[in-house]
């Protein structure tokens, strides 16, 4: 951050400039002042690199504070944030032609307010040139963008509202990792679940635009000389202009805004137009990087409750979760008086396994019997490891019958599979069945004692066979 930037920051209420002075001090000198008057003395004797100041305080307000330091020459230059409630936009507009150069909305979002500062202590002069219409605009795009939570919604919203003020048919995040690829984070034309690589070398514009940190726009991309060298990649292109905007954060660019538009600007792309796609560009930063955060987590969260149920080897269902699969899978049988089978299987001699080929060789004949398995169950069937080398297949709607076809096939699957490096030796399973059927068993735990003593019965007639209960 900046150490020697001093930021002046005026609120009439303790706790807000606590919870800003909090937030900044860390990186910049903080003056603090109680009202608009305070604002202008303040401004005149410190000379502040940047001013934040409520909107709404006693004595003198915000507007009125704002209007006075744009009008004194030595105070005119310092960049104005100013911020009140979501809800008084027309006072936030007032502060805007008043000379704000930008507003926060309360309640105050701190990464927000730390990236807002950090903007202006590089640029300003942003609202200047926008129409009472476009900052409406700004204001309302902000507000809907901060209540959504997937980029690709708010990629989309940008695109949808940005057609009623300029035409743009595309528009997407690119970023650039520290080795130099580049990947569409998000777009508003493609449904994605993986990033997409780019090859940045068609993309001579993406490219300037990382490397000068600056707004980059091409008016017409068949005849600007910054596509020459990718002529070749554009003729059939059905868009004519391009503008590539920089998100950047605490000085280093993380992504680019990349909006495509169909047809060439008829004046060249105004200066407003290039004002409004920065601002939405800021807008939009936070919340999509918010947003692409909250969707790796969300990722990272079904993986880890996946992980929780699963087995780590075999990626099976684990014992705990075949036990609440199967409490459910019985009340529901019952109350449907439908049939319930349900497999239990242990393999032979699986010691004689790990003695002679080695216990690492054990895990991975425990892991193909896995994915055996995983190959004869239906998508609506259990398949867990019950324990060590024992597994269970709870089957839904399946009668003995059904439930005895399957186990067939199981053991005769995994009997005819040739284990690597096991010297064509056979690998058999000793299996037993229950089945509920009406009335005919009491509980689940009568269900799972009925198919362990099958499956001991099976062990004590010698072996690679079945019994059922
Ligand atoms: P049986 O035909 O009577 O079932 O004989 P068995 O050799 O399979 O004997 P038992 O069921 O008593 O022993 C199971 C063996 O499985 C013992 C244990 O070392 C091995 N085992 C259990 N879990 C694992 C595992 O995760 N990996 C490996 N490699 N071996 C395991
Ligand atoms: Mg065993
Ligand atoms: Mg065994």
């Amino acid at each position: 951050m900046n150490p020697n930037k001093k930021i002046l920051i005026i609120d009439d209420e303790f706790f807000f400039r606590k919870i800003l002075t909090d937030a900044l001090s860390n990186g910049y000198d903080i003056i603090e002042g109680e009202n608009g008057d305070e604002a202008i003395s303040l401004a005149l004797a410190h000379k502040p690199n940047l001013i934040i100041m409520d909107v709404e305080m006693p004595v003198k307000s915000g507007i009125e504070a704002c209007k006075v330091l744009k009008s004194i020459a030595e105070t005119s230059h310092i960049p104005v944030i100013l911020f009140t409630s979501r809800s008084k936009k027309e006072d936030l507009i007032l502060g805007l032609k008043a000379g704000a150069d930008d507003y926060i909305t309360k309640p105050i979002n701190l990464s927000e307010v730390l990236a807002r500062v950090d903007a202006h202590l590089r640029t300003r002069d942003y609202y200047t040139e926008l129409e009472h219409k476009d900052l409406l605009f700004l204001l309302e795009l902000s507000e809907n963008i901060s209540a959504l939570r997937s980029p690709m919604a708010i990629l989309r919203l940008i695109v949808d509202r940005m057609n009623d003020i300029v035409d743009v048919s595309r528009c997407s995040i690119v970023s650039i990792n520290d080795s130099g690829e580049a990947f569409v984070k998000a777009s508003s034309d493609l449904k994605m679940n993986d990033e997409i690589k780019l090859e940045l070398f068609k993309y001579p514009e993406i490219r300037k635009s990382f490397e000068s940190k600056q707004t980059v726009i091409v008016n017409d991309i068949k005849t600007d000389p910054l596509m020459n060298s990718v002529r070749e990649y554009i003729q059939d292109l059905d868009y004519n202009s391009i503008v590539v905007i920089p998100i950047i954060k605490k000085e280093s660019v993380i992504g680019t805004f990349f909006l495509r538009t169909a047809s060439p600007y008829k004046n060249g792309i105004t200066v407003r137009i290039q004002k409004l796609c920065q601002l939405v560009a800021n807008i939009s930063a936070n919340a999509l990087e918010n947003a692409i955060l909250f969707e790796s987590m969300k990722t990272a969260q079904e993986y880890f409750e996946d992980m929780s149920i699963r087995d780590g080897l075999t990626k099976l269902y684990n014992h705990r979760h075949f036990y609440n699969r199967l409490e459910e899978e019985f009340s529901r049988a019952n109350r449907y008086n439908s049939p319930l089978s349900l497999i239990f299987f242990d393999i032979d001699d699986f010691k004689r396994v790990n003695d002679i080929y080695g216990h690492t060789k054990g895990d991975k004949v425990l892991k193909q019997i896995g994915q055996l398995l995983k190959s004869v169950a239906r998508e609506s069937d259990i398949a867990a490891r019950y324990g060590g080398e024992e597994f269970a297949l709870l089957l839904p709607n399946t009668n003995a019958a059904g439930a005895l076809d399957v186990t067939n096939r199981l053991s005769a699957i995994i009997r005819e599979h040739k284990f690597e490096k096991m010297n064509g030796e056979q690998i058999t399973i000793s299996a037993g069945t229950a089945t509920l059927l009406g009335k005919n068993i009491e509980s689940y735990e009568q269900l799972v004692r009925l198919a362990d003593d099958a499956m001991y019965k099976a062990k004590k007639h010698g072996k690679d066979c079945i019994t059922q209960a």
